[in-house]
């Protein structure tokens, strides 16, 4: 990020325009809005310029500004419409180390205005790092149309009431106090009957909270899906947003994290390839820790929680430490890569059953009823099957299974760099090294791709393109 978006306080602070024409003009009406002490340097200002002066009694020097008049001064804006002019006012402030804003040219400017959507005491800066100007004023104005107007009118009443809501707990119980103000009572009133009912209505809603006691000690135990942030419950994104504490596993994207408060403690639990893992007693102990301090806790588990996942033990350590938990299912890695390969799981004709197996188990790789695995019919996902995919094909080409059994392994599914390979049993090793496939991938016996069933190869080639089929 090249420019940091700040709020600047410039109450008691002088700012310096030099410029009278129609460029100064636009940054004294920014200006005007704030509690800034404004000086502007202007041989002859245009009329519209005067007005401002006139109207917000700031200070004219009909004159260029010296060294001496930017020194202790907070912030320079070059605006003269000449580029001569502006270059020496730039010059200037920096060497008196003043932050100085040189219209129209990016690289001479130490700081930008960003697109600004004011609900004055709500601001919301948008800044495309004055790379595409236009989206900034695209996005401002979608942001004018969806933010009330009277916006500003709640903060300015909910800023002016903060010491009587301290009296309510710090934590959820005072989120949600907000929560439920900003998003419906305050609202409301304020639609209705102004702003003396949104004062009441804040009065009221604070008496209600006071009566009430800080939840319960509590662990979502939540389903994150296979990484794209589109493919989680609207259920998991609500509690993700509310958590105080996320104890995530290490196959839960970026972008699904990014979804918690920007209060919330992250906490990895997960294996780090060749680094240290967590052990499940300790990621219950650390479980049962946080939910008793009070803490709003979310467990994120890749998927599904429910499906290879260590659920149980969880619950378990919950149950013993008397603390309520629920479940909230996930897209599991099975079946968006099942979306991502364009295959259905079960098909008439095909297989009326399909198994769940992993290729890992507590003691090393995993055995399963390969005999049934290995008949013409049988279709299973395989989860962990990755550094097992040698010992699953060894174990049903013993047992006989078709060598010509259609395969196919989807890795990193549902993510920019998710991987499709079609095979066959007898050719799923050499496949997966050809297609470096080290990442989590699904091994799906039994089913092939949709395009590596029976189409042309342009139509390969097509989804190559948005699926990356190898
Ligand atoms: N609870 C998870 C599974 C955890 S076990 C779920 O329901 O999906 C970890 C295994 O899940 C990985 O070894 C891999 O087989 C599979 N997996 C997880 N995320 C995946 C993804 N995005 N694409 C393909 N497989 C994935």
């Amino acid at each position: 990020m090249r420019h940091l978006p700040i709020s600047f306080d410039l109450r008691s602070k002088t700012v310096v325009v030099a410029g009278g024409g129609e460029t100064a003009l636009a940054k004294l009406r920014l200006l005007s809005k704030t509690d800034a002490r404004v000086f502007v340097f202007a041989d002859h200002p245009i009329p519209a310029v005067m007005q401002m002066i006139s109207d917000f009694g700031t200070t004219l020097l009909r004159r260029q500004p010296g060294a001496a008049d930017l020194t202790g001064v907070a912030l320079v804006y070059a605006a003269s419409g000449n580029a001569h002019d502006d270059t020496a006012v730039a010059e200037l402030a920096r060497a008196e180390q003043v932050l100085c804003n040189v219209a129209d040219n990016l690289e001479a400017s130490d700081f930008i205005i960003p697109a600004i959507v004011d609900r004055d005491p709500v601001t919301v800066a948008i800044s495309t790092s004055g790379t595409a100007p236009v989206l900034a004023r695209q996005i401002k104005a979608d942001l004018e149309g969806r933010l009330d107007p009277q916006l500003g009118t709640l903060a300015r009443i909910a800023g002016e009431f903060r010491g009587a809501a301290a009296r309510l707990p710090r934590g959820l119980l005072r989120r949600q106090f907000w929560g439920r103000f900003f998003a419906d009572a305050g609202r409301k009133a304020l639609q209705k009957g102004g702003e003396a009912k949104a004062r009441e209505a804040l009065a009221e809603l604070a008496l209600e909270f006071e009566e009430r006691t800080p939840k319960a000690c509590f662990v979502h135990l939540v389903g994150a899906g296979p990484g794209d942030p589109d493919l989680l419950t609207m259920k998991a994104r609500k509690l993700l947003h509310e958590a105080d504490v996320v104890v995530y596993d290490r196959l839960v994207s970026d972008e699904v994290l990014e979804l918690a408060r920007r209060e919330a403690r992250l906490v990895a639990v997960g294996k780090v390839p060749g680094g240290p893992s967590w052990r499940q007693e300790d990621i219950n102990a650390r479980l049962v820790a946080e939910a008793r301090t009070g803490n709003q806790v979310v467990r994120l588990k890749s998927g599904d929680p429910g499906i290879y996942g260590r659920l149980d033990e969880e619950m378990n350590a919950l149950d013993l430490a008397g603390i309520g938990y629920a479940i909230v299912p996930g897209i599991t890695a099975a079946v968006a890569a099942a979306a991502a390969a364009k295959v259905s799981l079960t098909r008439r004709g095909r297989n009326s059953a399909l198994r769940f197996l992993t290729g890992q188990d507590l003691g090393g790789f995993a055995e399963q009823d390969w005999r049934g695995l290995g008949q013409p019919d049988a279709c299973a996902a395989i989860y962990m099957g990755g550094r097992a995919a040698q010992f699953i094909q060894g174990r049903l080409l013993m047992v006989g299974a078709d060598p010509a059994t259609p395969m196919s392994v989807v890795e990193n599914a549902s993510r920019a760099d998710q991987t499709i390979v079609s095979t066959t049993l007898g050719s799923l090793t050499a496949d997966m090294a050809a297609g470096d496939i080290i990442g989590p991938a699904i091994l799906f016996l039994g089913i092939a791709p949709w395009n590596a069933k029976d189409e042309a190869p342009s139509q390969v080639a097509s989804v190559a393109a948005t699926g990356g089929i190898r």
